[in-house]
């Protein structure tokens, strides 16, 4: 099989191995995959900034945005062979800390989760891959291949289900939200405060393009001239672009009693000035929350797909901008201002609804 394969720690090792099909003592269902998203944490990984490969390897397969199609699957487990799945990114400690031991690894205490292709876990860029039944969660196979927006949405779907658990610590019947950054995980948010029936208020820098459209097309209004001229307080901000000028501009925009949620990653960026009095000022004063949060478990997943089921599919379609068959892999990881979601097509016949 074909993998694509890096060296983490090693600036642009990315390439094409070919491998053996695994063996089933790496996981009771084997999974051919259809399509792989790329993200900005795979850009990371091959740029050297992030990513840790197998214990006793030096090269970890990457990729964790993952589609595919079920190939084998044991006896006793509701998974078939021709069933369309996505796979889970991470996997529970092994100690397992309070919350990994529950299945909530997405809240891992010890750190000692890995991720596929991201943490000590080879990923699902491969034409074929392996996991236990319990880290694969069937896709609604009309989605075609908007499914693989499945783990975003899922990254999406833990942020919402946590704004609405703090939210509840009073009554809770939020108006509006502000989704800062128009790339695909800010879009999902967006998409996600819509199916809520809230007004939505998405900032992006980027004035052309597709992004613009693709938001008014939800019936949200897009804001690109400055966060200051963005009006409203907002009960809920999620942040998606990890740009420490953005964040800096959404911590003192919620409303009383609101939420800001902290979605993006960035890296170190120097020194930011930010009136931390002030600010502190208006976080107790008005019980505002700002908080993080990162991955997902099997309930974000469920949720996220039964969002994505309900949306308009042609709408998830159109902001899958670039698709690259396996033999243009290098294309994918090209950074282009203009494309939203880009996908790597492994199999382009195994589904419909493809194009
Ligand atoms: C993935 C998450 C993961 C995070 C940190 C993101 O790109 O979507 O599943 O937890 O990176 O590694």
């Amino acid at each position: 099989m074909r993998s694509l394969t890096v060296e983490p720690g090693v600036p642009d090792s990315l390439k094409l191995e070919e491998f053996r099909i695994p063996a089933a003592d790496r996981g009771s269902v084997l999974v051919r995959t259809v399509a792989l998203g790329v993200c900005g944490t795979d850009r990371e990984i091959i740029a050297g900034d992030y990513g840790s490969p197998p214990p006793g390897h030096k090269r970890l397969i990457i990729g964790h945005e993952s589609l595919g199609v079920v190939e084998e699957a044991p006896k006793g487990v509701s998974l078939y062979p021709g069933d369309v799945v996505v796979g889970i990114v991470r996997h529970p400690d092994p100690v397992p800390c309070a919350n990994c031991a529950v299945g909530e690894w997405d809240m891992c205490r010890n750190g000692r989760y890995t991720e596929h292709g991201i943490k000590s876990l080879d990923g699902f860029g491969s034409e074929f891959w392996r996991v236990e039944p319990s880290f694969v969660v069937p896709v609604t196979r009309s989605l075609g291949l908007a499914a693989v927006l499945a783990e975003p949405a899922s990254v999406v779907a833990k942020a919402w289900e946590h704004c609405e658990r703090i939210g509840r610590r009073a009554q809770w019947d939020p108006q509006t939200v502000l989704v800062t950054g128009a790339g695909p995980v800010g879009l999902l948010a967006a998409l996600f405060g819509q199916q809520r029936g809230l007004e939505v208020h998405v900032f992006d820098r980027v004035g052309d393009g597709p992004k613009p459209d693709i938001v008014r097309a939800l019936g949200a209004t897009y804001h690109r001239e400055s966060l200051d001229l963005v009006p409203g307080d907002f009960d809920v901000i999620i942040e998606c672009t990890g740009a420490p000028s953005v964040i800096a501009g959404v911590l003192g925009r919620s409303a009383r009693d609101g939420l800001v949620c902290l979605l993006g990653v960035s890296g170190s960026a120097g020194v930011q000035s930010v009136d931390l009095g002030s600010l502190n000022r208006e976080v107790v004063l008005d019980n505002r929350v700002i908080f993080g949060s990162v991955n997902a478990n099997r309930r974000h997943y469920q949720a996220a797909i039964e969002v994505l089921a309900r949306a308009d599919h042609a709408w998830l379609h159109r902001f899958i901008t670039k698709r690259v068959s396996l033999a243009d892999w290098k294309e994918a990881f090209v950074p282009r201002a203009d494309s939203i979601k880009t996908v790597v097509l492994f199999d382009d016949n195994a589904i419909p609804n493809i194009d």
